[in-house]
């Protein structure tokens, strides 16, 4: 992962890292990627699939066959046993989310794993300050609860510059998620979030590697195409995409030729043409179209 992003920072533009859920999806990506000549990070979780390591390996295979750059990243790795676990498949990169540790036992725990990581040439990004997650915030079916993170919460937990930096430099790891204003999952109907430029833009100066946005749904056209150009150089998305493949699903889509037969039988293409046009429109505003 670390030469697509160095390569991202030094041109000013970002990466796409949809979810992969499926294998299916993950062939979907990569043609999307393809289509559009564009660099791609497919993010794995651990839960992603019960027997992960078969899964992983389908991705690298289909990664080195791509005819454009493809890495395999962890997100959101948890435990030192999953970390180890997943440093024996064939990931290119792993997310250590320590964000939640104090600062110095985030960057004890980090340090150590990027020493394995790098000797086993798998790439690290960690996240400081702490990206928080609206869960079924949205009114279009996603999962119902009330748990809306006001602008105020999110305002603490954002990034700190001098910290960043001492934070690179002591963990070595190859790019930082930052909290600038995104949080995970789907805002609240007609909510988009206030990115902080002014941080992004300190930020972006001060620390010497490529930075990471996670929670890049539902966070405005117009914010995240800023976002790439002044300084992001990985966007993590998913609720968005599924969101699009719902939506294609509802509305039928499919070639006029089919009958509603087979739009109800057969609902899962429509699926993945929602995913695959949501993600070409991304790598387009993220510009890595033909960065490949
Ligand atoms: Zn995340």
């Amino acid at each position: 992962m670390k030469p697509i992003l160095d390569k991202a920072r030094e041109d000013h533009y970002a990466v796409a890292a949809p979810n992969v859920l499926d294998y299916k999806t993950i062939d979907v990506a990569i043609k999307t990627a393809e289509k559009k000549n564009a660099p791609i990070i497919l993010n794995v979780t651990f839960e992603t699939n019960d027997d992960l390591s078969t899964f992983v390996n389908y991705a690298k295979d289909k990664a080195i066959h791509s005819k454009v750059p493809v890495a395999i990243n962890l997100d959101h790795g948890g435990d030192y046993e999953q970390i180890i676990k997943s440093l024996k498949m064939d990931f290119t990169s792993i997310m250590v989310d320590r964000s939640m540790l104090e600062f110095e036992d985030n960057i004890k725990e980090v340090s150590e794993i990027v020493k394995i990581a790098h000797t086993l040439g798998c790439s690290v990004e960690a996240e400081l300050g702490h990206v928080g997650t609206n869960i079924g915030a949205d009114s279009e079916g996603m999962l119902g609860s009330n748990t809306i993170i006001t602008e105020e919460d999110k305002k603490a937990t954002f990034t700190k510059v001098e910290e960043a930096v001492e934070y690179v430099e002591r963990t070595k790891v190859d790019c930082l998620a930052v909290a600038i204003g995104t949080v995970h999952g789907l805002y609240p109907k007609g909510l988009k979030p206030s990115i902080d430029f002014e941080l992004l833009k300190k930020l972006r100066d001060a620390v010497k590697v490529p930075l990471v946005i996670h929670g890049g749904s539902g966070s405005g056209d117009d914010n995240l195409a800023r976002a790439c150009k002044e300084g992001i150089c990985k966007v993590n998305i998913c609720s968005d995409l599924l969101k699009k493949g719902r939506e294609y699903i509802n509305n039928g889509y499919l070639k006029d030729s089919d009958d509603m037969l087979t739009k109800l039988m057969y609902p899962l293409p429509a699926y993945y043409a929602g995913y695959s046009d949501m993600l070409e429109y991304y790598i387009d505003l993220f510009k890595s179209t033909n960065k490949a």
